[in-house]
């Protein structure tokens, strides 16, 4: 086959119909379990004010600082969206979504855009479904926010995941935190990765998520923030474990972890699968009591989480998880000469109608080549048409799976369909 002359952009991937189905599926049951939950979606546009983005996420990230899609019209910066909890917060300010009354819990399914190095499970152009919680600071919240992340993987049948959870406490609690921090790394301070230094004044809890082998060592034996928790930060952790106990829903403590943003306070928690290689995460979130007042609204406790679409499908793969039926359809008309032609091509919108699909050759093909065509589409029945039928009044109807055939008018056939 020649090679296009066209392709997609590095990292970015076409989603031709057969996955499709897949999506779908997945899309689907996603928005019936969050209306299951009372949760409501929301969608924004696809590109954002860079400002919102660097306040929200915090310059030092490694997605503001290296990721960003960016360009400028006119006197406006644009970037393409890198996830959705800064946008859906500005829409809640924006539009004062509070003002509805109670916590707004809200959820998204779309595109987000990193510029990261394309590998298996990451990609410039990915998907993310997440919720967010706008309104509550009560553990509740986290609790239901984990609950339902852990539910669409459980209903799908992915089952073998790890919750890893932490607190990363309240501003004041992780100031005194950074301080011990840094003071630990201090001594081998020039041992540490080039991007570590760089982070250790500034934004030295990102180092405790580096990838970078020379900076382990030091990481392993780091001081942990659960240590540095006052008292309210303590208590808002210890509802959390305990309500996640109460449903039964497991969770391993990871002191270390920290996640890719800066507007997380209190719970972090991140959702992994041994099945996915070395992007591991299928989702992760956290608190973010601060976020809503950085950009602008009032002081707004919130918690939410994004996971991964692609990796989710990933997971499925791995795991033979079949998502969606196959291709088919219920009908297909076949037909032999232009008046049987005419004839179909007018039934098509009577069996539509009546909520069965149905499709016909669109090439002027053989009456053979239609049949093939008709196994091809996985057609459920053909009513095969030519001049005889169409004098008659009577058609071929056949049941493609158990070839079996009988003669029928339409209206038999109509009534047999449904
Ligand atoms: P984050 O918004 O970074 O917390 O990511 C939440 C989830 O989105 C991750 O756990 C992944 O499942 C997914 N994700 C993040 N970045 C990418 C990417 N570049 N490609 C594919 N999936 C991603």
């Amino acid at each position: 086959m020649a090679q296009a002359k066209y392709t997609t952009h590095l990292g970015m991937v076409d989603i031709l119909p057969d996955e499709v189905r897949k999506w779908q599926f997945l899309e689907n049951l996603i928005r019936e379990e969050a209306a299951t939950f009372n949760f409501e979606e929301i969608r924004t546009p696809i590109m954002e004010q860079t400002e919102l983005i660097v306040r929200g996420l915090g310059q030092l990230t490694d997605i503001v600082s290296k990721e960003i899609f960016s360009f400028s019209r006119g006197e406006d910066n644009y970037v393409l969206r890198p996830e959705l909890t800064a946008p859906v917060v500005r829409a809640f300010v924006e539009h004062h979504l509070d003002q509805r009354g109670g916590s707004q819990k809200l959820f998204y399914i779309g595109p987000m855009f990193r510029a990261e190095r394309p590998q298996k499970g990451r990609q410039r152009q990915f998907h993310q479904f997440g919720l967010e919680v706008l309104g509550s600071s009560d553990a509740v919240a986290d609790v239901e926010v984990i609950a339902f992340m852990i539910h669409i993987y459980n209903k799908i049948g992915i089952k073998n995941t790890t919750l890893k959870l932490n607190s990363i406490g309240d501003p004041d609690s992780r100031e005194k935190y950074k301080e011990a921090l840094k003071a630990h790394l201090k001594p081998n301070f020039e041992k540490l990765s080039e991007i570590s230094k760089k982070r250790y004044e500034k934004n030295p809890l990102r180092i405790l998520d580096s990838k970078e082998e020379e900076d382990q060592p030091f990481i392993k034996n780091a001081p942990v923030i659960t240590d540095y928790l006052n008292e309210d930060s303590l208590a808002h952790y210890a509802k959390v474990k305990e309500y996640l106990t109460d449903l039964n829903i497991q969770f391993e403590e990871d002191p270390y972890l920290v996640r890719g943003m800066d507007y997380y306070t209190q719970t972090a928690f991140e959702l992994i699968s041994p099945d996915l290689g070395a992007q591991d995460a299928l989702a992760g979130g956290g608190r973010y009591d601060l976020l809503v007042e950085e950009i602008g609204g009032q002081p707004t406790p919130a918690v939410g989480f994004a996971a991964g679409m692609e990796r989710l499908l990933i997971a499925c793969e791995e795991l033979g998880i079949e998502l969606g039926s196959e291709k088919k359809v219920d009908v297909y008309i076949v037909t032999l000469g232009d008046a049987a032609r005419k004839w179909g091509l007018s039934q098509l919108p009577k069996l539509r109608e009546k909520g069965v699909s149905a499709t016909m050759d669109y090439m002027g093909r053989s009456m053979k080549a239609q049949m093939k065509d008709a196994n091809r589409e996985n057609a459920q029945y053909t009513i095969i048409v030519g001049e005889n039928e169409l004098n008659e009044g009577r058609f071929t109807f056949r049941n493609m799976k158990e070839s079996e055939e009988s003669s029928l008018s339409f209206e038999e056939i109509l009534d047999k369909l449904l």
